[in-house]
């Protein structure tokens, strides 16, 4: 995620602030523009208005989120002319735990977070949601989201996608948690914007891939995803995580289960990519390798910078960017931050993701299915007997 400036007075602010801390005014991320601005009440121009007052703003109005007003639970603003209460983030999610418990509502904040920045890279890149796409139900664009909490003794939660709905266990947000499932699991890597990104994949892979006209390159480079699903899990969980030899082909071991999983690790994997990339960009990355060959300089390059870079132009500097990165992280004694090597076959698969984004991005938009009707708040539940297909 690239770092942004105060449109007012150009300090330093990052995608979740709420405030600047040197001009004091208020923040919001619009969704429109995908831009940070600087907000303030107007409310003689309207109730709950908002008006730009950066100097290229153009005094423009906004109405912040109803997550920001009810709960500051969201940093988005959208435009008055959206009749929507919810940003195209927060909308996008149809159950959400009961958050008059506390913990629950620290784990869908936390959710949210996430979920807004796998909402920016989809939006820089052209994807749904971005309005006149159409959804898989009428107002909605891109994936519904089920975050659903446990409740003793009740069914399990898992997390998956099925048919346009992403679930998603919330207790995946609680560090404790979501270190045990890793650890049991063996996974070097398992965040929350790593499930968001994994599962939008196998919504991508339905719009994109199956409906877009890639199946069969899908299935040279993927192999036949008409295999048997289940039995394909079943037979991954039974060889165990330290078993075959996933990493000549896959960019992790899970993604060797079945093409769909390996889709969707694949695709994450590049969505991690383009945010490490526009990341360093931002700073202006320089990094220099240095080895028997001599010293490999590698310069950030955005990977939203016009013209669009290419694949290769993108993997010449992830290489020595991530070694910076994970040198960094081996500092102060923590875990790699980016624990992948990814083998030839990955990185072709990586490519073909990359193929298949770039064409859909520079689709033109569809015209809008159905005029977006105002949607209520998401509904509190407190769990759900939900039959999904399963990751992990
Ligand atoms: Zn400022
Ligand atoms: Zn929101």
């Amino acid at each position: 995620m690239r770092v942004f400036n105060c449109d007012h007075c150009g300090h330093l602010v990052f995608f979740d602030s709420v405030q600047c801390l040197h001009c004091g005014n208020a923040l919001a991320f619009l969704s429109d523009a995908l831009v940070m601005a600087a907000l303030a009440p107007a409310p003689q121009q309207g109730p709950g208005l908002w008006q730009r007052v950066g100097p290229g703003g153009g005094g423009a109005l906004y109405r912040m989120c109803q997550n920001h007003t009810a709960h500051q639970a969201c940093n988005f603003a959208v435009p008055t002319g959206d009749a929507q209460a919810l940003c195209p983030s927060c909308r996008q999610t149809r159950l959400m735990p009961d958050v008059a418990e506390p913990a629950h509502m620290g784990r869908w904040m936390q959710i949210e977070s996430a979920k807004r920045r796998l909402y920016y890279s989809l939006a820089r890149l052209g994807l749904a949601p971005a309005p006149g796409r159409a959804g898989p139900a009428p107002g909605r664009s891109g994936p519904v989201f089920d975050l659903l909490a446990e409740v003793p003794g009740g069914p399990p939660v898992l997390t998956g996608h099925h048919n346009g709905t992403i679930t998603l266990n919330v207790a995946e947000a609680d560090d404790d948690e979501r270190a045990r499932r890793r650890i049991a699991l063996g996974e070097p890597y398992r965040t929350l914007i790593g499930h968001l990104r994994h599962e939008s994949g196998h919504f991508y892979w339905d719009q994109l891939v199956r409906d877009g006209g890639w199946l069969d390159n899908f299935r040279q480079r993927f192999g036949d995803e008409r295999q048997d699903y289940a039995a394909a899990l079943e037979a991954h969980y039974a060889q165990g995580y330290d078993g075959g030899d996933w990493a000549k082909n896959h960019v992790s071991a899970y993604a060797a289960a079945h093409p769909w999983e390996d889709w969707a690790e694949t695709w994450a994997h590049y969505l991690h990519m383009i945010d490490l990339l526009e990341t360093s960009a931002s700073y202006a990355t320089e990094v220099t390798v240095p080895g028997i060959y001599g010293a490999q300089h590698s310069r950030a390059v955005d990977p939203f910078g016009t013209p669009a870079p290419d694949f290769d132009t993108m993997l010449r500097h992830l290489v020595p960017l991530t070694l910076l990165l994970n040198s960094l992280t081996r500092s102060l004694g923590q875990l790699d931050a980016y624990p992948f090597a990814l083998a030839e076959q990955a990185l072709a698969k990586l490519r073909f993701v990359h193929d298949v984004v770039r064409a859909a991005g520079q689709r033109p938009a569809a015209p809008a299915a159905a005029a977006a009707t105002p949607l209520q708040a998401p509904a509190p539940v407190a769990s759900s007997v939900i039959k999904k297909i399963a990751k992990k």
